[in-house]
């Protein structure tokens, strides 16, 4: 049996003739237990500090390549000493893969410390080795990784824009396509790149739009705001914002049962689609409950939207109800200058309040969020601005 293992050790090994076959092999034996054992002894001190510092993992990288190359003084043949190249090529690759470039360099330095040293001992120990040859081998070595590794990079930094577009998706921002122009051999990345562009504009569609009324959903709302804004502070105008909840919905529900109900809501998306201007967003932002964001228009242009809104559904009659059956909505209005990433959040809240104010104050009218305007405590809190409540007609 012990014989059977001496075929591990190359009886050519510089090492064999001061030490012998036996003790050679035993020394093998030893440095693959103390590198078993300082492996574990690694992983215990990760796992209690739950973080690798650099030094810990060159430390790391170090044994695998001491491991390597004394193995190889033991063992090999010197003529066949690429066979340890070869090995620590594997040592690099992953070194890649897990720890970025800067400790991967580190690595490929040591290799060529390792194997330079490998070749001095045994050029020492009287092994024919041509020391210019092999810095040959140890140079193609270098060149032929690093141009791998750089091929590599590029994949990785591809697959990493590959992975923010998709993070981006995730959030409801369709804005970006996969680039593959520059892709001049396509390859698994562009195939997915491809892949995602197509379906880019289905997802869009299905992500970012309500599909009862067709309207956009909150996170339609929400990304077509953060445009608009940012276009708004850009040009320093204003950004408007009509809350619009329909009255009295549940006893259309009750009257006419809540597919009728799903109807009306169909209905209701598409006339408010239709009231609003091309620039307008249109949101459903609850269960009849909508809003619209109207760029650069202030409190007198929004409430004239508010106001074409009212008209539009005292004059509509909808299909999925009797002609005599009206349905009037109740809208709370906002405008401001848009200074800040956050006014269409803020004038979303303010025309919330004054909605639940029109609601208060009878329903089929619109009130303006003004300071001091209080929504939801004092019977006299929903007072609208006298000189823009005139402008309003109010029909209850
Ligand atoms: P108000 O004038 O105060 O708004 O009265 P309202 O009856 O409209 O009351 P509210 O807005 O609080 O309630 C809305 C109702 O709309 C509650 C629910 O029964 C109904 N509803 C919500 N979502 C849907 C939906 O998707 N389909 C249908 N058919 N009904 C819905
Ligand atoms: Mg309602
Ligand atoms: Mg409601």
């Amino acid at each position: 049996m012990t014989l059977k293992w001496f075929g591990v050790v190359s009886s050519e090994s510089v090492l064999v003739p001061t030490l012998g076959r036996r003790t050679a092999l035993l020394s093998l034996l030893a440095i693959v237990v103390a590198y078993t054992l300082y492996q574990r002894l690694v992983s215990w001190h990760l796992r209690r500090t739950q973080r690798a510092s650099r030094g810990v993992v060159v430390a790391v990288n170090a044994s695998d390549l001491i491991c390597l190359f004394t193995a190889a003084a033991l063992v090999s043949p010197p003529e066949h000493y690429e066979r340890a190249l070869l090995l620590s090529m594997f040592t690099v690759l992953f070194t890649q893969s897990f720890f970025g470039w800067t400790v991967t360099l580190i690595h490929l330095a040591l290799v060529a410390v390792g194997y330079l040293s490998l070749v001095g001992f045994a050029t020492g120990a009287g092994a024919a080795l041509s020391p210019a040859e092999e810095l040959w081998t140890l140079a193609l070595f270098a060149i032929g990784l690093m141009v791998y590794l750089g091929l590599q990079g590029q994949v990785a930094l591809r697959t990493k824009s590959l992975v923010e577009i998709f993070h981006r998706a995730q959030e409801g921002d369709f804005g970006a396509r996969y680039d593959e122009s520059a892709d001049q051999m396509p390859d698994p990345i562009t195939k997915i790149g491809r892949a995602y562009n197509k379906m880019r504009a289905d997802l869009e569609a299905i992500v970012l739009t309500d599909p009862l009324s067709g309207c956009f959903n909150r996170r339609g709302l929400n990304q077509l705001a953060e445009r608009e804004v940012s276009r708004a502070i850009r040009g320093k105008k204003h950004i408007a914002v009509l809350a619009i909840d329909v009255d009295h919905f549940k006893t259309i529900n009750d009257e006419y049962g809540h597919l009728t109900g799903d109807e009306v809501i169909r209905e209701v998306g598409a006339l408010l689609r239709e009231t609003a201007r091309e620039v307008d967003v249109v949101a459903r932002i609850g269960g009849e409950e909508f809003a619209i964001l109207a760029p650069d228009s202030n409190d007198e242009g929004a409430l004239i939207l508010a106001d074409r809104v009212m008209n539009a559904f005292r004059a509509h009659a909808f299909k999925s109800l009797p002609p005599e059956r009206r349905i009037t909505v109740s809208v709370g209005v906002s405008a401001a200058p848009a200074r800040d990433d956050d006014v269409a959040k803020t004038t979303l809240a303010r025309a919330d309040e004054a909605l639940y104010v029109a609601k208060r104050n009878g329903r089929n009218r619109a009130e303006l969020w003004h300071a001091g305007m209080r929504a939801f405590d004092g019977p006299n809190g929903g007072k609208a601005r006298g000189s823009v409540q005139g402008m309003i007609r109010i029909t209850e």
